[in-house]
């Protein structure tokens, strides 16, 4: 049973680990190589560059097409970023569009913006569904993700005693949550072993649990 990362900066080669490389359009744009490597591709809120975004857009849409890519994003709303948010929510929009078209979930950063986030998910009405990533945000904000059927990504942050992450992790349906490690340095194998303890269950289990949802939502792999 492999361990997945679903999000990665970080070009990885473990055999034993199935991970998600993310292409970051407008920073990084190269792909990764190799059979067990897949990657996302999104244009992050950070690097919308207003009078190139829509050739930054073109460029998502035609790698969205590459059979290794198997997720949308990271991509969505960050209300501390230069872009604004009309712009933002554009293109977030506009990504929405392209993983409907070819069915692959989607990869969210959200920075303060969950609501206008989901807002644009229903008016869209794309029945994709999206990752929160590295989330480590309340109770409250957890409780309107899972209303609208949305799944959890946790990262490093459960790593931290008392953070939220370290506490959701534990409450989130089994259904409903991934594990990533986004730009840290901590190893995927880490985070299965806390998350495992604090739910209490064996890193076996909880490795079933992540393959059974990762082949529920990521229908594009293998
Ligand atoms: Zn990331």
């Amino acid at each position: 049973m492999p361990f997945i990362d679903i999000h990665t900066h970080h070009q990885k080669h473990d055999s034993e680990v199935i991970s998600i490389f993310n292409v970051l359009i407008g920073k990084n744009e190269s792909l990764p190589i190799g059979d067990n490597q897949y990657f996302s591709v999104g244009l992050h809120p950070w690097f919308i560059d207003e009078k190139k975004f829509k050739s930054q857009l073109e460029k998502v849409e035609k790698l969205a097409y590459n059979h290794h890519c198997v997720a949308i994003g990271e991509t969505g709303l960050d209300r501390l970023t230069k872009a604004q948010m009309s712009l933002q929510q554009k293109v977030f929009e506009h990504h929405l569009i392209i993983a409907q078209k070819v069915s692959k979930p989607v990869i969210i950063h959200n920075v303060k913006a969950q609501n206008e986030i989901l807002e644009v998910y229903k008016k869209t009405k794309i029945d994709i569904p999206l990752i929160f990533h590295g989330f480590n945000n309340n109770q409250h904000i957890a409780n309107l993700i899972l209303k609208r059927g949305c799944y959890f990504s946790f990262g490093h942050a459960v790593l931290k005693n008392g953070s939220n992450a370290s506490r959701l992790c534990q409450t989130i349906p089994a259904s409903r949550f991934f594990l990533e490690t986004d730009e840290s340095e901590t190893s995927i194998n880490t985070i299965y072993e806390i998350v495992a303890n604090l739910r209490n269950i064996t890193i076996e289990q909880l490795k079933e649990i992540i393959v059974e949802n990762f082949k529920n939502i990521f229908t594009s792999w293998k």
